[in-house]
């Protein structure tokens, strides 16, 4: 068997320890003689399945009762427009365009009321996170918005943006579970889970009860938190494998000591990067440096030649995916909870071996 340490931004790594369970548990889901794949999603197993995962989920963000945790299908681009159509009750909403994924969620949003920008940084390819102390929100405006981890530019807000008393929205798809994070201060937090939780193709919200029941009248069932809250996310035929895989990654969070444990580690981590590429006179970190992300950080030579055989060499090392998002080039070593520390050590390793031999070269 032959393990590599994948930096891919996602789909991202899985603790192995789940991936073997999951695995001794493929053709038997203890004793019941079948997979969780084969499962009804109306059984008491699976029941005991999803609600064993909102426990832990619960638990592990200490999440009070007057929020609703949802698991719904479709990743993180479906909650773009779901977050609008849900939550834009007199279409008119604020968004804080700190990267790709924000803009995108903007665009979905004005296609049904008056979205807009009331901070960016698209001036500088997204390499910071704006100013946000005194942003201009209207008054009559539904809610802020604003993507908390920006996966591709390797930016991260350390603080909640001042929403002058609107209800706070953010996207928390790539920093999910990576640190203690106060859900208090938001309406919804939502995360398409394949970047930190588990496999592709579905997203978590959690969403402050009252806000729920207000969607525009256009919106179509599957698309209206209210459809996934009555239904307990059973609905519908939901993700079963998916929810099952998130929920042992819980476990498996909770086993570790929990998001303090985990910031702990990230922390270590990422500072162990940044501090290698601050000194180093090959590779630069092009983020500025109070808005670096502990979960995406990214990296360039200067010469994009240089990159390329960069990614390939690290690839044949076993360091795979730290190819930068095709928009922005460069690399990224996306390092979230299942990165072990010692991937991120064989990668400076290789990247100090690296830079030693073009300096002779
Ligand atoms: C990856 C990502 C998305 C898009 O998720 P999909 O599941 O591919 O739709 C949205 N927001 C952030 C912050 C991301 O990192």
């Amino acid at each position: 068997m032959r393990r590599v340490y994948n930096f891919s931004a996602g789909p991202a790594m899985l603790p192995e320890e789940v991936l073997r369970e999951a695995s001794e548990e493929m053709l038997d889901y203890r004793g019941h003689g079948m997979s969780v794949m084969e499962m009804s999603h109306r059984s008491s197993m699976f029941r005991e399945i999803i609600e064993q995962a909102e426990r832990d989920l619960r638990e592990l963000m200490d999440i009070p009762e007057s929020y609703r945790v949802l698991f719904i299908q479709g990743g993180g681009h479906v909650q773009f427009a779901m977050a609008a159509l849900n939550l834009m009750v007199h279409r008119k909403a604020e968004y804080i365009v700190s990267g790709q994924w924000a803009k995108k969620a903007l665009s979905e949003a004005k296609r049904y009321g008056d979205a807009r920008a009331v901070a960016s940084s698209e001036d500088k390819c997204y390499s910071y996170i704006p100013d946000c102390s005194d942003l201009p929100i209207r008054e009559d405006a539904d809610y802020l918005y604003y993507c908390m981890n920006n996966t591709i530019y390797g930016t991260a807000f350390h603080s909640i943006p001042d929403g002058k008393g609107k209800i706070l929205v953010s996207d928390i798809s790539s920093c999910f579970l990576s640190e203690p994070l106060d859900v208090r201060p938001f309406g919804l937090l939502f995360g398409g889970v394949q970047k930190n939780v588990g496999p592709a193709g579905m997203a978590i919200a959690i969403i402050r009860e009252d806000l729920i029941g207000k969607a525009l009248p256009e919106t179509p069932t599957m698309l209206d938190y209210k459809t996934y809250s009555e239904s307990a996310s059973l609905y519908n035929t939901p993700p079963c494998y998916n929810i099952y895989i998130c929920g042992k990654v819980f476990q498996w969070l909770k086993k570790q000591g929990g998001l303090s444990a985990m910031r702990e580690i990230n922390v270590e981590k990422a500072k162990l990067l940044y501090d290698f590429l601050d000194q180093s006179r090959l590779f630069r970190n092009p983020v500025t440096k109070k808005d670096r992300s502990i979960m995406n950080v990214t990296f360039v030579t200067g010469d994009p030649e240089l990159d390329e055989k960069f990614v390939k060499e690290a690839k044949a090392e076993g360091l795979e995916n730290l190819k930068g998002h095709r928009t922005v080039g460069g690399m990224r070593a996306s390092i979230y909870n299942a990165m072990p520390r010692a991937g991120v050590e064989k990668l400076i390793r290789f990247m100090r071996d690296f830079e030693e031999r073009e300096r002779r070269a």
